[in-house]
């Protein structure tokens, strides 16, 4: 029955649309059951109504004719009740409505199954027998497992058929969620950027001539290599050293030892010149797949990016590259960095990308561009949206396609409401950031990419509360040594000069994974992460302990915090870690000697809340991971959509954990601050306040709003907020609550722009 169930889930996702996908499963389950009817109707909630979309053994006058109300018949029963009916008597059953020619009256028995997807019903599933019998036990089971198999292929389809729907259907919801990949809202037109040349398509086909093959595939790599070149120039004004660094490693995957020599191998065994460069990616890619990780598929991403450039110049054929020649909302399957990189950004309102997720380098340098963007919307077929209009939210990760006009004037106005808000905020740019009792709480900026240290000066941030040193290695092809480290964290310390920085060491492992040091693991946010990868491997914490001191030396004002601390041993292993860094750097370096920086940990695996006591004894500072830490809490994977409505930072728990921190810190008389998103966050950051969090630290396009915020409160009265808020039970209503705090302080505006 498994069996059965995977091979007509296979088909349904074969299908090209939800019809056929469907008539498709009517189809198999009679077959599989040997039963005479079998049918599907689907939810129409707009008219609260259910549809007989296809039937085997109905009459198919009735199919796509008849509807339903939400809860009429045995049908709508199933429904209701979200449970399998199973009947050996349908017809004497109260709920029984025979429906007009459809000639029910016929079959005795009757097994319904709810399709529910996320907690919606989205139809009905429904086997029919003349012969009077209850389905057995694994009939139930098999319909009750297609069910749920078919739910989310239902769903998936649906969104698919909404987007070819016309415009003029009103029933097209068009609205996708994915993840909100750079912040911002862009309305526009799509512009699907087409990969160069389609590599999978070539056939393979012997080499008339290997030497001329040879001299074909040459001149081409030559040529791609040229562009990349020339593609880098054109971004350096645009992006730092260590974004551009990317293109080396495009330049190293075309170089003699890179991909190029595989494709000549393959030439020289008889190959014509795009086949073997076909060949020559497929087995790069074969391996990078194997290894299954993100950064793994992203690589592999790149990998062919630059397999098809090559291919254009074997090709010779430039006409049939998309051109971006106005204002334009990029889609495509997944935006790589090279292709942003060919574009002119300037002419990029917003983007969307297929497949990526937040921490791909696309969305880094979307990011970093302050391009809005979203990511991570299954199956959807790209080729629809060209010319298309579309609404990106990079806020909530939401995509509008063809929205109506009532929508599109609600984002206009957003995107009125935030330019305004940008301009009135600027008069807080040298402004402190100060209670109305004088308190001054500084603000911090969450950094890592170069490209943000303009813009976190420009709104006056106080210093870096995290530079996230993981973002120049994974953007890199391999570990930087120690002076490229020492290079990296000199130059953001002079762009922060006579400010403080505070380096987090090397934070990689769950979703950050870099592509020349793949771990695969089948749990990976409770797996080897942060803290516990530096400390196995203590030569890559110390060469960036070292480089960290070095970089200093000028610049006595950083800290340095360690990522992802489960337990007080790890603490004391890394601070003898420091401390041998250290002495070899004073050494090595002679003259006075450096101290010790201030050293603290990223408070975000629950454990270490509750061994605040010890750990304060042998640090500066608390750090809170409020991201991680609402993760762990919660048990919510912060990266996964299915499950992202979990994912609150007014969920009282949580809550009720930082106040707590609070006051253990207080109580330990150790600093401490917060340098997770939700110190971003208009309404947390009041709680944040009245806790008595002595610094926040978040990105740099929420400083201004945050710095308003601060500046309308008085501490007594956030204070008196946190003991109302710790008295609720649900998410929802502190989140009402405090909304209803900013609205009554006309500080409405700074939540509706930017959560
Ligand atoms: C956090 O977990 O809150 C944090 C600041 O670090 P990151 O988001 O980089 O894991
Ligand atoms: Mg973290």
């Amino acid at each position: 029955m498994l069996e059965r169930v995977r091979q007509i889930t296979q088909e349904v996702n074969r299908a090209e649309n939800t019809q056929q996908a469907l008539e498709a499963v009517v189809l198999r389950v009679c077959e599989s059951l040997g039963s005479e009817v079998c049918s599907v109707y689907l939810a129409d909630y707009d008219h609260q109504r259910l549809t007989l979309m296809a039937s085997k053994g109905l009459n198919p006058k009735v199919v796509g004719q008849l509807q339903l109300d939400f809860h009429q018949g045995i049908v709508g029963l199933v429904a209701q009740r979200e449970e399998p009916i199973n009947l050996d008597d349908a017809p004497n059953h109260p709920n029984f409505e025979p429906v007009e020619d459809a000639s029910e009256e016929a079959y005795q028995s009757l097994l319904g199954a709810p399709i529910i997807h996320q907690r919606r019903v989205l139809g009905v599933l429904v086997v029919q027998q003349k012969q009077r019998r209850k389905f057995s036990e694994p009939e139930v089971n098999f319909l009750v497992t297609l069910s749920a198999q078919l739910a989310s292929v239902i769903a998936r389809s649906e969104s698919r058929d909404q987007i070819t729907a016309p415009v003029s259907d009103p029933h097209a919801i068009r609205k996708l969620k994915g993840f909100p990949a750079a912040s911002g809202i862009a309305i526009g037109e799509a512009m699907v950027f087409y990969p160069p040349a389609d590599l999978s398509g070539i056939p393979d086909k012997p080499a008339k001539s290997i030497s001329a093959e040879l001299k074909r595939i040459k001149k081409a790599f030559q040529l791609a290599q040229a562009e990349v070149i020339a593609l880098k120039s054109r971004m350096e004004n645009t992006l730092g050293s260590e974004e551009l660094s990317l293109f080396d490693a495009y330049l190293n995957i075309l170089n003699d030892n890179g991909l190029k020599r595989d494709v000549i191998a393959e030439i020289e065994e008889g190959h014509w010149a795009p086949a073997a460069l076909r060949r020559a990616v497929d087995q790069h890619i074969r391996v990078f797949e194997t290894m299954e990780d993100t950064y793994f598929r992203e690589r592999s991403s790149d990998l062919k990016d630059l397999a098809r450039r090559v291919l254009v110049y074997l090709e010779d054929d430039r006409t049939a590259r998309p051109k971006l020649t106005k204002a334009s909302i990029l889609v495509a399957e997944e935006i790589t960095a090279a292709m942003l990189a060919e574009l002119p950004t300037e002419k990029i309102l917003g983007m969307v990308s297929m497949r990526g997720s937040p921490t791909s380098h696309a969305a880094i340098l979307a990011k970093a561009l302050g391009i809005p963007s979203v990511s991570g919307f299954d199956n959807v077929p790209i080729n629809n949206f060209e010319g298309k209009e579309l609404i990106v939210d990079g806020y909530k990760g939401l995509l509008f396609l063809s929205p109506s006009e009532g929508l599109k004037h609600q984002y206009e106005h957003l995107i009125i409401e935030e330019r305004q808000l940008t301009q009135e905020l600027e008069r807080y740019t040298s402004k402190p950031a100060k209670t109305i009792d004088g308190k001054v709480i500084p603000l911090l900026v969450n950094t890592g990419l170069m490209a943000d240290f303009e813009k976190s000066l420009h709104v006056g941030a106080d210093g870096v509360g995290l530079y996230r040193t993981e973002i120049p290695f994974l953007l890199r092809e391999q570990f930087p040594g120690e002076e490229e480290q020492t290079r990296i964290y000199r130059s953001a310390l002079e762009a922060f000069k006579g400010k403080s920085v505070t380096f987090r060491t090397l934070d990689i492992g769950g979703d950050k994974q870099l592509p020349y040091f793949p771990i695969v693991e089948d749990n990976p946010f409770l797996g080897w992460r942060g803290i516990r990868i530096t400390l196995d491997h203590p030569e890559i914490f110390l060469v960036q302990a070292r480089a960290i001191f070095k970089a200093s030396r000028d610049f006595p004002d950083i800290r340095i915090s360690l990522p992802m601390v489960s337990s007080v041993d790890e603490v004391d292993e890394a601070m003898r870690l420091l401390e041998q860094a250290l002495y070899e750097v004073n050494h090595e370096l002679g003259g006075v000697p450096r101290e010790m920086p201030e050293v603290g940990i990223i408070l975000e695996v629950p454990s270490a809340i509750y061994q605040i006591a010890q750990i304060a004894k042998r640090v500066n500072f608390l750090s809170v991971g409020s991201n991680d830490l609402a993760q762990y809490l919660l048990a919510v994977d912060r990266n996964n959509t299915r499950v992202s409505t979990l994912y609150s930072y007014y969920h009282p728990a949580l809550i009720t954990v930082l106040d707590l921190i609070a006051k253990e810190c207080s109580e330990q008389k150790i600093r401490f601050n917060i340098c997770g998103e939700m110190a971003g966050d208009p309404m947390a950051a009041v709680l944040l306040l009245g806790m008595g969090y002595q610094g926040l630290s978040m990105n740099a396009r929420s400083i201004l709003k945050i710095k308003k915020i601060i500046r309308h409160f008085d501490s007594a009265e956030a204070k008196q907020l946190v003991a109302h808020v710790l008295s609720l039970e649900k998410a929802k209503d502190v989140h009402t609550f405090l909304f209803e705090v900013l609205e009554n302080k006309g500080l409405g505006g700074l939540i509706r722009a930017g959560k």
